[in-house]
């Protein structure tokens, strides 16, 4: 028996396509969506005002129409109408900033907590969300949810970090914080946070594994626009592949991995970043040297990963603002050096969004939850 179509499912599908019309492609007219759509003008018209009472779409400015001397009203999205908070836990302080329906960010703080696994802790961050969240004086539906990033693996429901040596806060229950925060919350790994960032703003990228070359470093793969966790969460989990067994020990415990020829830290040993590179650049022949052994470690790095995967690879994190074209080329020529294949050199690519990526990319999922269903249930 064929299921029938209720009056009620066409008219949200038409709704949302035309809301989805307007996101993609805004500033837009009727006409414009009329004719992409193929829907009827009558059709059209009852949808933008039903769209435009609840505040999602609004008219801004006008826009020449295909009939010789008329002007149409332009259509937009309202980015506000609903935003999400991303917070990024860290050691030393926590970061808060809020994301719009496009992928904004604005409001950016950084509180200055250093991390602890007690009550108090959970209880002064949440103090500040709460005292934070207030002050955007938002109305009752518009606060989607808050993301909270931590430097460590989480379960699949962003319940628990599973895995948290940095901040040594492995089992942290979400619920602890979820008491205190008036509106749903979820825990984010770092490296993923990042990588969806990343997926935002890169959308013709399908699959890449993203690097997040930080004073840790960190790793998230994107298989089909979605991130891949693996069975367990240890998929790209990429800082703890062991490549010199007799190497550093790692903070996991585990003696040469990348983390300790590949990560920040690594590179600066102490070092000031925006100095280190500084000098780079400028010729000297020390930090030169320095970098170049770095380079190196990272090249074998992304080898051993791409005779895997043969993917691409996304550079990004903090080192992402400093590298340079000539970086990208040497890299290249090690990974020729080492890789028994015909070599192309189309898979190396500096991340579009090296700052603040983390703090934004806790935020975008609940943004992407609304876009994929932005018509209100009735
Ligand atoms: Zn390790």
């Amino acid at each position: 028996m064929k299921r029938a179509i209720t009056p009620g499912q066409i008219s949200r599908t038409n709704l949302e396509l035309i809301y989805d019309y307007i996101y993609k492609n805004g500033p837009v007219s009727q006409q414009d969506i009329s004719y992409d759509l193929r829907l009827s003008r009558p059709t059209i018209t009852s949808k933008l005002t039903d769209l435009e009472a609840m505040g999602m779409i609004k008219k801004e400015g006008q826009i020449s129409s295909d009939l010789v001397g008329r002007k149409a009203a332009a259509y937009i999205i309202v980015p506000d109408f609903r935003v999400a908070i991303g917070v990024e836990i860290l050691e030393k302080q926590f970061k808060v900033l809020t994301v719009d329906l496009n992928g904004s960010y604005s409001l950016r703080k950084v509180f200055p907590v250093t991390y602890a696994n007690t009550e108090e802790y959970v209880h002064t961050v949440c103090d500040h969300i709460n005292e934070y969240i207030e002050s955007l004086s938002l109305n009752k539906d518009q606060l989607l949810g808050i993301g909270i990033s931590i430097p460590g693996l989480v379960s699949a429901d962003g319940a628990e970090v599973t895995y948290g040596r940095i901040l040594d806060c492995t089992g942290l229950r979400l619920s602890r914080f979820q008491q205190y925060l008036k509106y749903p919350c979820r825990f984010l790994h770092d490296a993923a946070a990042a990588a969806g960032s990343e997926l935002w703003s890169s959308p013709e990228l399908p699959d890449f594994v993203y690097l997040n070359i930080s004073i840790h470093l960190g790793a998230a793969m994107i298989r089909n626009h979605e991130i891949f966790t693996g069975m367990h969460g240890y998929a790209a989990t990429f800082e703890h592949v062991q490549i010199y067994p007799d190497g550093p020990v790692c903070y996991c415990g585990k003696r040469g991995c990348i983390e300790m020829y590949c990560s920040l830290s690594s590179l600066l040993v102490g070092d000031d970043e925006d100095r280190f590179f500084e000098m780079l650049r400028q010729g000297d022949s020390v930090c030169r040297e320095r970098w170049l052994h770095y380079l190196r470690h990272l090249a074998r790095a992304i080898n051993n990963s791409r005779l895997l995967y043969d993917t691409v690879y996304v550079l990004g994190g903090y080192l992402a603002q400093h590298l340079i074209e000539q970086d990208i080329d040497f890299l290249y020529e090690e990974i020729e050096k080492m890789s028994p294949f015909p070599e192309y050199r189309d898979y190396i690519l500096i991340s579009k969004m090296p700052v603040h990526n983390i703090t934004i990319g806790a935020a975008l999922p609940y943004i992407n939850e609304f876009l994929d269903n932005p018509a209100p249930d009735t």
